[in-house]
C-alpha cells in the first residue's frame, strides 16, 4: 500500500505522515516512511542543491533527514555544500571559468529543475519505495509526484503534461493508492512556516497560490486516487478524516 501526502508549504503534511506512521505500526504492518525530495542518500545531495534550506529547527525536517540520510553540511556525491547558500564544484570539467565558482540556484532553469527533482524521486522509487511494498510493506511519502505537477508545472513555466510524462518516466509509473492533498489557504499555512525559509519558500505567496490551485485541479481529475483533506481544521479533525478513509482502504 502506497500513500503519499500533498500540499503546500506549512499544511501540517509532516505531522500527519507521523501519525499514520504509528497507527499502522501499531496494527503490527511493516510502515515506511520516506519524503521527496531527500528519501536517498542521492535524493538529499540533490535536497540540498535544490532547497539550501537555513534553518529551520524543524522537527519534521530533522526527522526526514534522517531517515534520508542527510548528513551535515557534507553532501556524498563529494561537492562541499557551503553554509552561504552556495556548492563548491571540484575540479575538472567544468567550462569556461565555470569552474569553482559557485551554483547560484536561482539560476537553475525550470528544465535542470525538474529534471533534478525527477531525478530525485527516481532514484526513491528504486532504492526506497519499490522494494519496500515489493515485500508488503506501507510506504507513506511526505510529497511525490503531484509536488512536481504542482510545483515544476503550476508554479512555474512548464506544463503539467510535459513534467508528467517526464516523472511517469522517472518512477515507470507508480503512483499512490491513495494521496491525501491537505488543502489550506497559503497565506494562513505561511505563519506556520514563518521560521523557515529556503529557495522555493521565498519566491512568495502568489506561487504558493498557483501551487495550491495545481494541486487542486490534479485531485479534481482523479478523484479515485485524491482525498482532499481542509487542513486548516485542528490536527485531531484533519487526523479523523485521514484514518477513517485509511481504515477503508485496508477494508478493500
Ligand atoms: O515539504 P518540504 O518542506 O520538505 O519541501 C521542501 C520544499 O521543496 C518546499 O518548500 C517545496 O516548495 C519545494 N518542492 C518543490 N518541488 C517539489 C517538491 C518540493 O519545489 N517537487
Ligand atoms: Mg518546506
Amino acid at each position: 500500500l502506497f500513500i503519499s501526502f500533498e500540499g503546500v508549504d506549512g499544511a501540517g503534511k509532516t505531522t500527519q505522515v507521523q501519525r499514520l506512521r504509528d497507527y499502522a505500526e501499531a496494527q503490527g504492518r511493516e510502515v515506511v516512511v520516506t519524503r521527496e525530495p531527500g528519501g536517498t542518500a542521492l535524493g538529499c545531495s540533490l535536497r540540498e542543491l535544490l532547497l539550501q534550506e537555513r534553518d529551520t529547527g524543524d522537527v519534521g525536517d530533522t526527522a526526514g533527514c534522517a531517515i534520508g540520510g542527510c548528513g551535515g553540511g557534507r553532501s556524498d556525491c563529494g561537492v562541499a555544500v557551503g553554509a552561504g547558500g552556495g556548492v563548491a564544484l571540484g575540479k575538472g570539467g567544468v567550462a569556461d571559468g565555470a569552474e569553482g565558482r559557485k551554483v547560484d540556484t536561482a539560476d537553475i532553469a525550470p528544465r535542470t529543475e525538474a529534471l533534478l527533482f525527477a531525478a530525485d524521486r527516481a532514484q526513491h522509487v528504486a532504492e526506497v519505495i519499490a522494494p519496500a511494498l515489493a515485500r508488503g510493506a506501507v510506504v507513506v511519502s511526505d510529497r511525490y509526484i503531484d509536488s512536481s505537477l504542482a510545483y515544476q508545472a503550476g508554479g512555474r513555466e512548464l506544463t503539467v503534461n510535459e513534467v508528467r510524462e517526464l516523472n511517469v518516466w522517472a518512477t515507470r509509473g507508480l503512483l499512490p493508492d491513495r494521496t491525501y492533498l491537505l488543502d489550506m489557504d497559503p497565506e494562513a499555512s505561511h505563519l506556520r512556516f514563518a521560521h523557515r525559509e529556503d529557495r522555493i519558500e521565498s519566491v512568495g505567496l502568489e506561487f504558493q497560490r498557483r501551487t495550491r490551485e495545481e494541486f487542486i485541479q490534479l485531485a479534481g481529475a482523479d478523484p479515485d486516487r485524491f482525498r482532499v483533506i481542509d487542513a486548516s481544521q485542528s490536527v485531531e479533525r484533519v487526523w479523523d478524516d485521514i484514518v477513517r478513509d485509511f481504515n477503508g482502504l485496508l477494508r478493500n
